[in-house]
């Protein structure tokens, strides 16, 4: 008796899980599919630009869909950018500080050893409760979540194929493309990518053991990144670049030497004006030949792992953007106008797949700006306060204008530098590498650029975008109380240099 209760149980138990299946399947076919309903805004692609425009379109109160083929949001930014190196950045600095600089702070550790794989699981959390917690955003704003790989059927309406199995079609009055950026192969296909011993960012982020000899092809932001990563960690790292510098577009020329200098010191080699050629795997090794940039002396390298970070490109593979007329240009970037508007009425891009910076806030500023255009036809990125920041020890950021630049379309300007040995609290951290630099108009005092090199350069930063941001003078940050003692005052002194003298310098 007791065993038939049961068992007629378990059978309304599997109907009703059943039912709930099929009314789940029925409700988000309705949800997305209903094609009498158009959303308001469809959002292809879940990065930094994509689920800031979906949750920025919810909150102005347009009905919101975002559709992402990962299975996780937050792009290549949460993913596999810039919060796992940040993780790996972070604790591979404290691992290489308890090493390396504990002693002399009075500090004595008996044994500093290296937990890879824990080092790994604390990146993968960080990653899932930052992807999760975009999912919870979503929901509070009302954010339809679609999980699959869109393609247009016309301009207002897309295919998606869906992540579980079999497809629907989604349409919107309008639609938002924000499928940013992949890794770019190497140049000319001869160096193909494993993952395993010939790594992009993606593997670099993900190795299990500490390569002996690593060699990073490219020393760009990424590359500087993951190669101070592994070289903490142990690994004995060269950098082979193409250019003549370090630190990739819009970097300070002065600060770039400044910036490699510093590495240097840290056990970081480099080969500049050089070019990659190849790499062939060998007996468990990767042997890359190289040679001059302009041409000439070869060389041969050898390493356990290569990094190869020569740039990402946008991704646009799968949209079917020639049937609808979305231009793109020779770069495979996403044609636009200042509002955001691709060749199609009703499609906007924005992010790493069209025109500037490849940098998650970027991303997100546009997020923002194209959402503000769908609802009132205003909107807002002010692309001379975008900052970059490289997030190695010390950091480095900057905005504005460089040396270079000035120069190049010559302004007249004026330099304030302040170095953090100066600074009161940068010696009483121990810690007084760098120095902050201004680039101010002469005939105006009106700030053009910063470059920070040393401690928190990457939160100092935020101060000198609002300044650009507002249009403020060297004299405006030069007569704002700053709080002792504070690495900021080396930012406030830096100022005082360019409108007038520093007082500590
Ligand atoms: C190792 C590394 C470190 C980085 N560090 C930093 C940093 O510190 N600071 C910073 O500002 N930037 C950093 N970046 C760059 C940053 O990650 C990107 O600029 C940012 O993610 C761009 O955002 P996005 O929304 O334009 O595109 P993405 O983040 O690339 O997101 C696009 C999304 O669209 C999805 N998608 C594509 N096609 C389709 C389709 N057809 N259907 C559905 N979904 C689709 C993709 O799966 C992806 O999730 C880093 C990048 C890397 C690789």
């Amino acid at each position: 008796m007791l065993q038939a209760q049961r068992s007629s149980q378990r059978v309304v138990a599997r109907r009703l899980r059943e039912s709930s299946v099929q009314l789940g399947r029925w409700q988000s076919q309705r949800s997305y599919a209903s094609s009498s309903e158009p959303y308001d805004a469809v959002i292809i692609g879940g990065g930094p630009g994509g689920y800031v425009a979906a949750i920025k379109a919810a909150q102005l109160g347009l009905r919101t869909a975002c559709i992402e083929k990962r299975g996780a949001l937050g792009g290549t930014c949460l993913n596999v950018g810039c919060i796992p190196s940040k993780s790996l950045l972070n604790n591979s600095h404290l691992y290489h500080q308890a090493q390396h600089d504990f002693a002399k702070r009075g500090i004595d550790v008996p044994e500093v050893k290296l937990n890879l794989d824990q080092m790994l699981k604390a990146k993968e959390q960080s990653v899932t409760a930052l992807t999760k917690g975009i999912e919870t955003l979503f929901k509070q704003n009302k954010v339809d979540y679609i999980k699959g790989t869109a393609s247009f059927l016309s301009s207002n309406k897309l295919s998606v194929a869906l992540n579980d199995g079999g497809s629907t079609e989604v349409e919107g009055k309008n639609i938002v493309i924000a499928t940013g950026s992949e890794v770019a192969p190497f140049p000319g296909g001869g160096i193909v990518i494993d993952e395993q011993q010939i790594v992009s960012s993606t593997g670099a982020l993900e190795l299990t053991k500490v390569p002996e000899k690593m060699v990073v092809i490219g020393g760009g932001i990424i590359g500087l990144e993951m190669g101070s990563v592994w070289s903490r960690l142990g690994a004995q790292v060269t950098v082979v670049e193409f250019l003549g510098a370090i630190g990739g577009v819009g970097i300070d020329e002065e600060v770039a030497k400044q910036f490699q200098r510093i590495l240097g010191k840290q056990g970081m080699k480099f080969m500049l004006n050089t070019k990659v050629l190849s790499a062939e795997k060998k007996d468990g090794k990767v042997f890359i030949k190289t040679e001059a940039a302009k041409g000439g002396k070869e060389d041969t390298l050898e390493a356990d792992v290569v990094l190869v970070s020569v740039g990402r490109r946008p991704v646009t593979e799968g949209l079917n953007l020639d049937k609808i007329g979305v231009e793109v240009d020779n770069k495979g970037r996403i044609v636009i106008d200042d509002q955001y508007n691709t060749t199609v009425q009703g499609i906007k891009c924005i992010g790493d797949v069209t025109f500037g910076p490849m940098l998650a806030h970027k991303a997100e500023e546009e997020g923002i700006a194209a959402a503000e255009y769908l609802k009132s036809g205003h909107g807002h990125v002010n692309y001379n306060a975008i900052p970059s920041v490289v997030y190695t020890y010390p950091e480095v950021a900057w905005v504005g204008k460089t040396e270079q630049e000035l120069k190049a379309v010559g302004v007249q300007y004026k330099i304030g530098k302040f170095p953090f040995a100066a600074n009161s609290r940068a010696k009483t951290n121990l810690d007084t590498e760098g120095q902050v630099k201004f680039l101010t108009e002469k005939e105006t005092d009106r700030i053009l650029g910063v470059h920070i090199i040393g401690p928190n350069a990457g939160e100092m930063i935020a101060e000198a975008v609002l300044a650009i941001e507002y249009g403020a003078s060297a004299e405006d940050i030069a007569r704002t109380s700053h709080a002792h003692p504070t690495l900021s005052e080396a930012f406030k002194e830096a100022a005082m240099a360019a409108y007038q003298k520093a007082i500590h310098f």
